[in-house]
């Protein structure tokens, strides 16, 4: 999956300040600054760039094994670095190798974190950088603000030898999935996965069983996965809002394209090799 590197992804907090040999995160709106050729993706390193990009306000990100990240906004820059350009993150997310694209991804979503959080959401005074924590703190009224993370559920529904798959309406994704829906204020995570089967399908299950999370950081959410069991009549009724299509699968009928970085891909494709 996406998050599976061959290095440790470190994120303690630290206040650093870049060196030469670091590798910089510069994000204009969903694009990072990168070198994209035949799939792969090269992330600049903070020595290469102009003087007037290294003056910015940097902050520490993170780590992979021992390659340190600093991220900075350039919304309003235009760097010109030979062979570099915006690259979005629908483009680079099918790319390699997985820690560049690991590291895009994860400081993009602090970058929107931040750049959602200049303000104070309760008073409208400019907040600050906790000295102490990865945390946005107002001066005028004390509130704190963590990074978001929007917990969501992964469904996968299973009769016997056969899976339920669906398709989403109106977006741009096409391939089949799983039924997906996020948690909602006051609910376990469990009744989450009931709710969200009975509202897109008007199926129930029983028997959830919790396979793997997944950091999905391009929409700010953690996917947590399950696998259940339907209860009861097996006829569909679809929520037409959300999916254009859900269906019952044979094992054996299962295609198997599905993508190697999510969640939804792995459980699909573990069910169709009969190891669920
Ligand atoms: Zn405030």
């Amino acid at each position: 999956m996406f998050q599976d590197l061959d290095v440790r992804y470190d994120n303690a907090f630290r206040r650093a300040a870049p060196e030469a040999a670091d590798t910089a995160l510069l994000f204009r709106e969903d694009a990072v600054l990168a070198r994209s050729a035949d799939g792969r993706l090269g992330l600049p390193g903070f020595g290469a760039l102009p003087e007037r990009l290294r003056a910015r306000p940097w902050r520490y990100a993170f780590s992979l094994g021992a390659a340190r990240f600093f991220l900075a906004d350039a919304a309003d820059a235009a760097p010109e670095l030979p062979g570099f350009a915006w690259v979005p993150s629908r483009e680079y997310r099918g790319m390699g190798p997985k820690e560049a694209v690991f590291a895009a991804a994860v400081g993009e979503s602090l970058h929107r974190w931040y750049g959602a959080n200049r303000f104070c959401g309760r008073c409208g005074a400019p907040m600050a950088d906790s000295e102490t924590e990865r945390a946005r703190v107002c001066p005028a009224c004390g509130l704190t603000v963590y990074p978001k993370i929007c917990p969501a559920v992964i469904v996968a529904v299973t009769n016997g030898d056969r899976l339920l798959l669906t398709k989403y309406q109106g977006r741009a994704f096409k391939r089949y999935a799983l039924v997906a829906g996020f948690n909602e204020i006051g609910e376990s995570i469990e009744d989450t996965v009931r709710r969200e089967v009975l509202e897109e399908t008007g199926l129930r299950v029983k028997g959830l069983r919790f396979y793997k999370s997944q950091p999905w950081v391009f929409t700010d959410s953690l996917l947590m996965g399950f696998y259940c069991a339907l209860d009861g009549s097996d006829r569909i009724k679809l929520q037409e809002t959300e999916l254009s299509e859900a269906s019952w699968y044979p094992r054996a009928e299962i295609p198997g394209d599905y993508s190697s970085i999510s969640l939804t891909g792995e459980m699909i494709e573990r069910f169709r090799r009969g190891e669920q």
